[in-house]
C-alpha cells in the first residue's frame, strides 16, 4: 500500500458540488484534490439536471429553511457565474430568463391562487397573469391555459456548461483532479478522519476530507454507524429536445403541475422530470417519458415538432427533511459533508461552497447555514426507530406523489 504526500483537503466526488467546493478552496490557497470514480467529472446527477435557479417557484410554505438557503444561493449566482466565466473564458449558460408558473385547469389555477399570497410575502416579484397576459409574454402557450404566475427573478443555468467551467477553473487554479479513482473507504482512527483509501489500495492522507459524492455519500465505507448520513435516492427521468426551427419559441422557464420546460436559449429545451423511488435504477421508461411529452405538448402545442435529442435519468440525493447536509461532521474530526442537495444542488452550489470554505477556514458561516448542519438528528443514519429511517420513508412516500420537481 503506497502513501502519497498529503493534501490540505481531499474531496470525494467530482459533481457540481465537489468541483465548486474545490475551486473555492483552491482560491483560498489550500492544496486540494478532487477524487472522481468516473472517467470524467460530473457524469452523474449534475449532468442530468435541468439547471433551474428557481427558489421562488420551488418555495413551499412547509419548507422555510430550504427557501432561505435557496434565496441566498440564487442571490450569489450572478457574481458566482460572472467570476467563473471571466476566469475560464467559458460560458455557463446562465440566462436571466424568468419563469412562468402555469395552470391548465381549475384545480391547478386554485393551487396557484392559494400559493400566490405566500409567494408575494417572499419579497420577490410575483405577478398573477390572466391567460391572455401570459400569452403576450409567451405566444406559443396553448389557448387552453387557465392562469399563470410571472416570476421574473427565477432563472436557469446550463449545468453541463457549469461543470465544464468549474473543472477548468479548479484545475487552472492549481487543483488536482483525479478521475477513474474510487474512494473505497475513509481512513478513520481516534474519532478522526485522516484521509481515504482508494479501490486500488492506495492511501491518501489529508488535513480534511469533504464527502461530496451525491446520492452515494451515505455508502462510503470506513465510518462508524453514528457518523454516517441517511440519504434516499430519488430517480428523475428527463428529456432534451431541440427545435429544428431554432431558438425563440419559448423564452422563459415554464413550470407546470408536475414538471417544467427549460429553454437553453439556443433551440434546445429540457423537459423534466419524473420523481420515482426505485433505488439507484436509471432505466428510461415509456410511461414516464410519455407523461412528460404529453404535458409539454398540451401546454406548448408547437413542441410536437421538436426533435428528441436525449433521454436521461439521474438520481437525486434526497434527505428525510429535504434539506442538504453541509458542514463538519458532529461525530468525526476533519470530516465534512457537502451532500443531500436533492432537487436543488445546482441552485445551492455557490452557497454550499461558501459554507464549506467558511467551516474549513474557521470563518463565520453564511447566514442560514445552520439549517443544513450535519448535526441535526434527521440526517443521522444511526437514528433510532422513529428517527431518520422512518422520516426518510415518509419523505419517500410524499415524494412519490405528483409534484413539481427540480
Ligand atoms: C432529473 C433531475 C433534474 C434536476 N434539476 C435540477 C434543477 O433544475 N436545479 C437544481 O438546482 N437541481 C436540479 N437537480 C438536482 C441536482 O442535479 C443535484 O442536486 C446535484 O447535481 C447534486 O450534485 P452532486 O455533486 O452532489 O452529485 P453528483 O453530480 O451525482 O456528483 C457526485 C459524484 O461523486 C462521484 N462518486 C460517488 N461515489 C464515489 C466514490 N466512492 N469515489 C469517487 N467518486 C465517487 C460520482 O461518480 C459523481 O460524479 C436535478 C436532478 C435530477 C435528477
Amino acid at each position: 500500500m503506497s502513501e502519497t504526500s498529503p493534501h490540505d483537503v481531499l474531496i470525494v466526488g467530482g459533481g457540481v458540488i465537489g468541483l465548486a467546493v474545490g475551486w473555492r478552496l483552491r482560491q483560498r490557497g489550500l492544496s486540494v484534490c478532487v477524487l472522481e470514480r468516473d472517467a470524467a467529472p460530473a457524469r452523474q446527477t449534475s449532468r442530468v439536471a435541468a439547471g433551474m435557479i428557481a427558489p421562488v417557484s420551488e418555495a413551499s410554505p412547509t419548507e422555510p429553511a430550504l427557501l432561505t438557503l435557496g434565496l441566498a444561493s440564487a442571490d450569489m449566482y450572478p457574481a458566482f457565474t460572472g467570476e467563473l466565466e471571466s476566469e475560464t473564458g467559458l460560458s455557463v449558460g446562465f440566462r436571466r430568463c424568468g419563469s412562468l408558473f402555469l395552470a391548465r385547469d381549475g384545480d391547478e389555477a386554485a393551487v396557484l391562487d392559494r400559493d400566490l399570497a405566500f409567494r408575494e410575502r417572499l419579497g420577490r416579484p410575483v405577478t398573477r397573469l390572466l391567460p391572455s397576459e401570459a400569452r403576450r409574454l409567451e405566444p406559443a402557450l396553448a389557448p387552453t391555459l387557465r392562469l399563470a404566475l410571472d416570476i421574473p427573478d427565477d432563472h436557469a443555468v446550463d449545468p453541463r456548461a457549469l461543470t465544464v467551467a468549474l473543472t477548468r477553473a479548479f484545475t487552472r487554479a492549481g487543483g488536482e483532479l483525479r478521475t477513474a479513482v474510487e474512494v473505497a473507504a475513509l481512513s478513520v482512527s481516534h474519532e478522526t478522519v485522516h484521509g481515504v483509501r482508494l479501490d486500488t489500495g492506495e492511501s491518501l492522507a489529508a488535513g480534511q476530507v469533504v464527502v461530496a459524492a451525491g446520492p452515494w455519500s451515505g455508502q462510503i465505507a470506513g465510518l462508524p454507524p453514528t457518523a454516517r448520513v441517511a440519504l434516499r435516492p430519488v430517480k428523475g427521468q428527463i428529456v432534451t429536445l431541440s427545435d429544428p426551427a431554432g431558438p425563440g419559441l419559448i423564452d422563459r422557464v415554464l413550470r407546470m403541475q408536475p414538471g417544467y420546460l427549460v429553454p437553453r436559449g439556443d433551440g434546445r429545451y429540457i423537459l423534466g422530470a419524473s420523481v420515482e423511488e426505485r433505488g439507484f435504477d436509471t432505466s428510461i421508461t415509456a410511461g414516464a417519458i410519455f407523461a412528460l411529452l404529453s404535458d409539454a405538448i398540451e401546454l406548448v402545442p408547437g413542441a410536437a415538432e421538436w426533435r428528441i435529442d436525449e433521454l436521461n435519468a439521474g438520481i437525486r440525493p434526497g434527505t428525510a427533511d429535504n434539506l442538504p447536509i453541509i458542514g463538519p461532521s458532529p461525530v468525526l474530526d476533519r470530516l465534512l459533508w457537502a451532500t443531500g442537495h436533492h432537487r436543488h444542488g445546482v441552485l445551492l452550489t455557490p452557497l454550499t461552497a461558501a459554507i464549506v470554505v467558511a467551516a474549513i477556514l474557521g470563518e463565520t458561516p453564511p447566514e442560514g447555514a445552520e439549517a443544513a448542519t450535519p448535526g441535526r438528528a434527521s440526517v443521522s443514519a444511526a437514528a433510532p426507530a422513529g428517527g431518520a429511517a422512518e422520516a426518510a420513508e415518509t419523505a419517500a412516500a410524499l415524494a412519490a406523489g405528483p409534484g413539481v420537481e427540480g
